[in-house]
């Protein structure tokens, strides 16, 4: 006989999560810490569904990728930058607090995975690090940082996500409109030398952001050597 409080969620079923921190990442992106009914199974560079349902029973569900490694709890951190007509983020932002319920379904996602065992160049624009993160918390907690090479663009030191926790020796950020004092890059778009040199001939490449900077940045890593199989995208924004 099966304890029901044991049996694991059928994979797929909607699950109840309690909010239990929300923490500004930048000021138009927020981290949500979520208590999940369960530990959470998940992989890095998978996301969850969340969905809002409003009274009337209209309800609208987007993706989030999941920000914290993989650590055998029941909690996870979904970092969520606010669109201005965003339906979804815009709430998730501006109204959750500490003690909410949202419903989520997941972990999904089979292809942009890191298992943390083998070569990854990590290249994320703006909220693309988020999935990106994922993966360098498990390197960084497993002791694998050798093999992780991440290089992150955003558009002004304010707007970086993790930035107190990104930088290392095995991490590059590139600014495209404002830098830091003393910054020793101009500002500008991601470029073939602000990829990892030498890259690891065996090694993934891991892109993440808009679908501008996604195909930018494939282009760069084809241009540095690395083969399209090599290479995996997920795209967050509108695809037009
Ligand atoms: C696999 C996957 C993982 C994702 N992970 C994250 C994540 O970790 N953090 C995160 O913040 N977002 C993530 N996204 C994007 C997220 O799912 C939503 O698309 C985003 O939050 C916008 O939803 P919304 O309801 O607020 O906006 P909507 O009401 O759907 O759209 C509002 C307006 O913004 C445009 N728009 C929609 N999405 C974007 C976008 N991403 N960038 C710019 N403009 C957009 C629309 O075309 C529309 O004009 C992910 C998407 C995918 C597919």
């Amino acid at each position: 006989m099966t304890d029901s409080a044991e049996a694991p969620l059928a994979p797929g079923a909607w699950q109840s999560a309690t909010v239990i921190d929300v923490r500004p990442e930048t000021a138009n992106a927020k981290t949500l810490r979520l208590r999940l009914p369960r530990p959470s199974q998940h992989l890095a560079g998978q996301h969850y569904l969340v969905r809002l349902t409003a009274p009337d029973g209209y309800s609208a569900s987007r993706s989030y990728s999941v920000a914290s490694a993989p650590d055998g709890t029941d909690a996870i951190e979904l970092t969520v930058e606010r669109l201005e007509d965003g339906e979804v983020s815009s709430f998730l932002d501006d109204e959750l607090a500490p003690g909410d319920e949202l419903e989520v379904r997941g972990p999904i996602g089979g292809w942009f995975v890191w298992r943390g065992d083998a070569p990854a160049v990590l290249v994320g624009g703006g909220s693309g690090v988020v999935p990106l993160m994922a993966m360098l918390r498990l390197a960084r907690r497993t002791g694998r940082s050798d093999l992780v090479r991440m290089v992150v663009s955003a558009r002004s030191p304010d707007q970086l996500y993790y930035a107190h926790e990104i930088p290392g020796p095995e991490t590059a950020v590139v600014y495209t409109r404002e830098i830091p004092p003393s910054w020793p890059r101009p500002p500008g778009r991601l470029e073939l030398k602000d990829l990892p040199h030498p890259l690891d001939p065996h090694a993934t490449a891991y892109v993440c952001g808009s679908s501008g900077f996604a195909e930018a940045a494939a282009a760069l890593l084809q241009e540095a050597g690395m083969a399209v199989e090599q290479i995996r995208i997920e795209r967050f924004g509108p695809t037009r």
